[in-house]
């Protein structure tokens, strides 16, 4: 029986405010004691009211826009009860049947292919505190509770692994972009719940699905899933697929999934609307601005760098893998004027310095993209070698002094002086005769030898171009 992987993904990602959903507590906790932000609203006191926070809600809708998302005039909060020792309320806030956001898509481009995966909805909710269990105790810190957070709910669009990883990758850049959130995994702020089912090809119907709760990396949302779509492909092939709906858990040392409980349905849930809060009014004015307001997304800008700098598709998915690393692009190449160079510059040299260096980042590290950019134009305008480009990179790394400075220090400027060139090409020739003799017997390929002579010999400061046409002229 051939059979057809059903995917679907809610991701959580923080909402980057300065302030929790409902409250005014700080909402950066990292490296504060537990339960150092927290006030009567986000622990849940009776009689606390919580306040909506505008920019989490601008923050959301904005998100939802950059999703292809649409906005309703009207929206509300609901409150969403179960009980749990991290939700103090005994309810978290969360939207229900009138969410902020509906009916939007992002595209991803899987194996050099564009595809659409529907987004059914973004909405807001608070988020839950932190339990640690040791020995026979259990710690409750509620400075994560009352965190904003977004829901990304996709449609069962999604057919593999691979493509779930893919999306998520997007939805995390999307994100990072519109500078909703940091969508920083380490940190724990962005998450993915995966539903997955399988059916027989053919089959239009929905089968039970497993629910995996709380991935918080990509590598463990891809193989949390592979690991399900073989559970659950055996279980269909021995003739038992999945009688019901299951919430499941990875532990990714085993590298398998386990049983937590039967899933809940939303009545399970009893949603009501949230009484303290009034429902959310949207102006199409305010809504229209925040549109205007939106960046040029990963995607399209990916296609852009494509189209503008003759970059390839690998290249320009890697310059677009953050904001910043595309604009350190753009900025390089406004200098050089070679989109192509200056890409390769800054891939294969300047990234792979980050890559090995502990701590830096793009941002952090010293060389200007104005330094990168001079140091290509060089290159390009033949005033260096590449070769002498790579010699003094290292130190624009370590000190990030300015190209032109160490180059006039090291007195390393490339030899374009015709005659200077001509006399080393002439030593060369006089001092190879057997090699002269074969390259006019038909030998061409030996040309490569006389330029790498001449160019040894220059220090690697000759300009490679001059050096060749000069030997072609003497040795024909
Ligand atoms: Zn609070």
């Amino acid at each position: 029986m051939e059979l057809e992987v059903i995917i679907g993904l809610e991701i959580h990602a923080q909402v980057k405010t300065k302030t929790k959903m409902f409250c005014s507590c700080d909402n950066d906790a990292w490296g504060e004691e537990p339960n150092a932000t927290v006030c009567p609203v986000c622990t849940g006191h009776p009689g606390a009211l919580p306040v909506p926070n505008k920019k989490a809600i601008e923050l959301g809708v904005k998100a939802a826009l950059a999703l292809g998302c649409n906005i309703p005039q009207y929206s509300k909060f609901d409150r969403k009860n179960y009980f749990y020792p991290d939700l103090p309320a005994g309810y978290q806030i969360s939207q229900f049947d009138e969410p902020v956001s509906k009916n939007g898509s992002v595209e991803i481009i899987l194996d050099g292919e564009k595809r659409k995966i529907g987004i059914t909805r973004l909405h807001l909710e608070n988020d839950a505190g932190k339990l640690t269990h040791s020995g026979n105790f259990s710690y409750c810190d509620y400075n994560r509770a009352g965190t904003p957070l977004m829901e990304i709910v996709s449609d069962p669009d999604i057919r593999s692994a691979k493509e779930a990883k893919l999306y998520a990758e997007e939805v995390q850049k999307i994100l990072q972009f519109v500078d909703a959130s940091n969508a920083d995994m380490y940190r724990g702020e962005m998450r993915f719940d995966a539903s997955i089912s399988l059916r027989p090809v053919g089959d239009e119907k929905l089968y039970p699905r497993a629910e995996i709760k709380n991935l918080n990396s990509f590598k463990a949302l891809e193989a949390a899933l592979l690991h399900e779509i073989s559970r659950q492909t055996e279980m269909w092939e021995t003739g038992k697929p999945p009688a019901s709906e299951q919430t499941v858990g990875w532990n990714d040392e085993k590298g398998e999934t386990y049983l937590m409980r039967e899933k809940e349905s939303a009545a399970d849930y009893r949603y009501f609307p949230e009484p303290d809060i009034p429902p959310l009014e949207f102006d199409e004015k305010e809504i229209e601005q925040w549109r205007k307001e939106l960046p040029e997304l990963p995607l399209p800008m990916r296609e852009r760098f494509e189209k503008e700098y003759g970059v390839t598709q690998q290249e320009s998915e890697t310059l677009t893998s953050s904001k910043a690393l595309a604009s350190y692009f753009e900025e390089v190449v406004k200098i050089s004027g070679d989109g192509k160079k200056s890409a390769g510059w800054l891939l294969s040299e300047l990234l792979a310095k980050i890559k090995d260096s502990e701590d830096l980042t793009i941002e952090t590290q010293k060389i200007t993209a104005e330094n990168l950019g001079n140091l290509v134009k060089l290159i390009v305008n033949g005033e260096i070698s590449g070769k002498i480009g790579k010699e003094i990179f290292p130190e624009m790394w370590e000190t990030g002094e300015a190209v032109e400075k160490i180059i006039e220090r090291k007195g390393l400027k490339q030899i374009s002086d015709t005659g200077e060139i001509e006399k080393l090409v002439d030593k060369v020739i006089a001092e190879n005769p057997a090699q002269v003799a074969g390259f006019k017997a038909g030998k061409v390929q030996l040309l490569g030898f006389f330029v790498g002579n001449v160019l040894k010999l220059s220090g690697g400061q000759a300009n490679p171009q001059i050096v060749n046409q000069l030997l072609k002229e003497k040795l024909q």
